[in-house]
């Protein structure tokens, strides 16, 4: 039986120049949408991090349907961390740097009991911001970041050094 990175290198679509000149872009939308490989990426993500949280949450937009899984596997509820201005207050924000520009996150505020431990997924961690940002929303929110679980890591891009010392796991390295 295929390993989920096997999987993930067979059906990830490595796009040139999007969405901009210079970006080497991975797909994983061919890789979720293949059933064998979404449960091969969902177990390994939900078995890094077994027993060790209460809650999973999802990064928009792709990291939303790793969350629904993975939360659904380990039986527990799942929170859309989105982007800036489409959920209704109270919301908690945070601005983060890209390469170019800014961009800011948002949770519902309510969503998380101070201690909750939370396991945040997205498919790709590139220079981290995103990640990075999205731990520290949750931190003030009062919650433990548990682990941070993705498909990709474009490891040259030196995003885990940005996390500190929260627990990484990545499917595969790029
Ligand atoms: P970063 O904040 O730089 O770690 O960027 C991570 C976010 O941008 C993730 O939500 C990814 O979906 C997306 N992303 C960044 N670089 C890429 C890439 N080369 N291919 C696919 N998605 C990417």
């Amino acid at each position: 039986m295929p390993t989920a990175a096997e999987l993930v290198d067979r059906l990830t679509l490595v796009v040139p120049d999007f969405p901009e000149p210079g970006v080497l872009f991975r797909d994983l939308t061919p890789t979720l949408a293949d059933a064998e490989a979404l449960r091969a990426i969902t177990d390994e993500l939900v078995g890094a991090f077994a027993g060790g949280f209460d809650l999973v949450a999802g990064i928009e937009a792709r990291g939303f349907l790793l969350a629904a899984a993975a939360a659904y596997a380990a039986g527990t509820g799942v929170v859309a961390v989105r982007k800036a201005g489409k959920l209704p207050p109270r919301t908690l924000i945070e601005h983060y740097e890209l390469e170019y520009g800014s961009a800011a996150i948002e949770i519902r505020a309510e969503q998380l009991v101070p201690g909750t431990r939370v396991l945040v997924l997205d498919d790709v961690l590139a220079t981290g911001g995103t990640v990075e940002a999205t731990c520290a929303l949750l931190e003030r929110a009062g919650a433990v970041v548990a682990g941070v679980g993705v498909v990709l890591e474009l490891a040259a891009l030196g995003g885990r050094q940005r996390l500190g010392g929260r627990p990484v796991h990545a499917l595969r390295g790029v």
